[in-house]
């Protein structure tokens, strides 16, 4: 018999899964247009192998050496992992093969190294772009200006692709200033796609956590990183 969690996380899984859907639709778009991260940073990798079994493929971590280890674990496996917290420019070169996108880029010094790393790797690299919407000081995150002079030197960097941008809500915003943070992280991609070089091909705004990522699909969000959703009931 398989153990008590692996019945629950799937479940936790479907739940989340449903929800994505029905936001999905409530917004105009359909289920399959928003892509969920399944955010593994609390768990281990026996945690992880009931998402695996479920179909879930795209998984995301916060710290590149918590990812390094669960990404040679399950080497081989049919899973792209997604770097999603803080990345020093020092882990750039170890992190950058095992990723299939970066969703934390939040200075031109950063970027700039990834381009080069990439260069010397013969790769290319996906980021996005990490916008502080809430302009909340703790926040990591590009301010609005730094946001336009890191898309104008794009053209510069030819080993990085930038896919869009990412936010996080404000640690103190209710559900209404969330909303609003998100949507203004909208607004802010669709004023870049027409005004700015570079600016082009922002498809993706990855916004929503377990307890937010309705609002951010209703707010138009593409991608979604869940995590404690995922595995509520399982932990302590
Ligand atoms: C931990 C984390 C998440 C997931 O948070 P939950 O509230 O557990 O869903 C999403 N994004 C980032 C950047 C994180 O560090």
């Amino acid at each position: 018999m398989s153990p008590p969690f692996e019945k629950r996380i799937g479940e936790n899984l479907a739940e989340v899964e449903g929800r994505i859907a029905e936001a999905a639709l409530r917004s105009g778009r359909r289920p399959g247009d928003v892509r969920l991260v399944a955010v593994t940073k609390y768990v281990e990798i026996e945690l992880i192998e009931p998402l695996l079994a479920r179909g879930c493929r795209t998984l995301g971590e916060s710290r590149p050496q918590h990812l390094w280890p669960k990404a040679e674990a399950l080497a081989g496996r049919d899973v792209a992992w997604h770097m999603i917290g803080p990345l020093q420019r020092n882990k750039v070169r170890r992190t950058l093969p095992l990723v299939e996108m970066i969703h934390s880029a939040d200075s031109l010094r950063l970027v700039e190294t990834i381009d080069r790393i990439a260069a010397e790797l013969q790769r290319s690299a996906r980021l996005l772009l990490e916008v502080n919407a809430s302009g909340d000081q703790a926040k990591h995150g590009l301010a609005d200006a730094q946001l336009e002079d890191v898309l104008s030197r794009l053209a510069e960097y030819r080993h990085v692709e930038v896919c869009g941008l990412m936010c996080m809500a404000g640690l103190d915003s209710g559900p209404e200033e969330t909303r609003r943070e998100f949507a203004r992280l909208r607004h802010t991609r669709d004023r870049l796609r027409s005004s700015c070089p570079g600016g082009a091909a922002l498809e993706e705004l990855s916004m929503g956590m377990s307890g937010d990522y309705e609002i951010a699909i209703e707010e138009g969000a593409t991608i979604v990183r869940v995590g404690s959703a995922l595995f509520e009931g399982v932990l302590k």
